[in-house]
């Protein structure tokens, strides 16, 4: 785990990766395959630190990312 800091109530891209190499398939469940993101990086966008800590899941398989990087956003998006 890359060891990234962040500011608190911060917007930031992060690029991310995903290591689930087993999600169950319901159609056929003795077969699980690798999430359609393992091992890809990309970047997640105008991701909130919340108290420091983002919290950024995988869409297909739901498990938390590996973080490998973070760019401040600037400007920071406006909340509206
Ligand atoms: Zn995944």
């Amino acid at each position: 785990m890359a060891d990234l800091t962040f500011e608190p109530w911060t917007f930031y891209n992060v690029t991310v990766t995903c290591h689930t190499a087993s999600v169950a398939d319901p159609a056929d469940p003795d077969n699980p395959k690798p999430c359609p993101n393992y091992e890809r990086e990309w970047v997640a966008h105008e991701v909130y630190s919340n108290d420091g800590q983002p919290n950024i899941q995988c869409g297909p398989c739901q498990q938390r990312v590996e973080m490998l990087a973070a760019e401040k956003m600037d400007p920071q998006p406006e909340i509206s």
